[in-house]
């Protein structure tokens, strides 16, 4: 899979040299690139952004920019998303549906955000929640994360079919050593080897936490 950025702050993208993400890409299960729009101005000032028509505070990104970064990567194959709050909302549902696309493409919009014209040329708007951020950075890394721990082979075999939101709610308590810590003992279940009562046990843990943490992910799904 390839994965494309359009951002004016690549610097913003560090975390995507960092572990999981880092050894996926050394790995080459995917490809990750910038493209920056300032690279696409003609001015000699290399104008990205422009005060809204009609006036109010803030600056907008200008359209001809972000079109051309897009049409400097865009292919037959690709999916484009722009990150906005107007967006579908994200989650772990859509993660998994991008992780099978060959070609993403994520736009990442600052300041007061874009000239609207643009959407004609993305594919979809996905929102990371209601709430607003400064720029598209940050909600593009929680996508491209998201996405890039589904690609087969990024985690290890099976490790991500139990984990939260993928099937029965939230993923059930886990523990590691020291067995005794501090007085508190791990449930005999998980060091009894039996992998039945293992698994019986992971069970009700996910049941119970997700009825106490998250009871609306049970009725969905039902
Ligand atoms: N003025 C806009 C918000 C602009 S925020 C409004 O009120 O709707 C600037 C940019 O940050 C947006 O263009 C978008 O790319 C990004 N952004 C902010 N919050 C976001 C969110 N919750 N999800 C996805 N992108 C977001």
């Amino acid at each position: 899979m390839r994965i494309d950025i359009i951002t004016l702050f690549p610097e913003m993208f560090a975390p995507l040299s960092a572990s999981i993400v880092a050894r996926a890409r050394e790995r080459g299960l995917v490809k990750i690139g910038f493209v920056n729009p300032r690279d696409f101005t003609t001015d000699r000032h290399r104008t990205v952004d422009d005060r809204p028509f009609g006036g109010g505070k803030g600056m907008v990104m200008m359209a001809e920019p972000l079109y051309q970064a897009i049409k400097s990567v865009r292919t037959k194959r690709s999916r484009v998303i722009l990150m906005s709050p107007h967006g579908r909302r994200f989650g772990q549902a859509v993660a998994e549906s991008l992780s099978r696309q060959t070609h993403v493409v994520l736009v990442c919009g600052h300041y007061e955000g874009i000239d609207e014209r643009v959407l004609k040329f993305v594919d979809e708007e996905l929102s990371i929640g209601d709430f607003v951020l400064s720029g598209g950075e940050i909600p593009a890394l929680a996508v491209a994360d998201a996405l890039i721990r589904l690609i087969p082979g990024v985690l290890p075999e099976g490790a991500a079919e139990a984990e939260s939101f993928s099937r029965y709610g939230l993923e059930h308590a886990q523990f590691t050593r020291p067995r005794n810590w501090r007085g508190r003992r791990v449930p005999a279940a998980l060091v009894s080897g039996d992998h039945a009562r293992i698994d019986a046990w992971r069970r009700a843990s996910s049941e119970k936490i997700t009825k106490q943490k998250r009871p609306d992910l049970l009725c969905v799904a039902q």
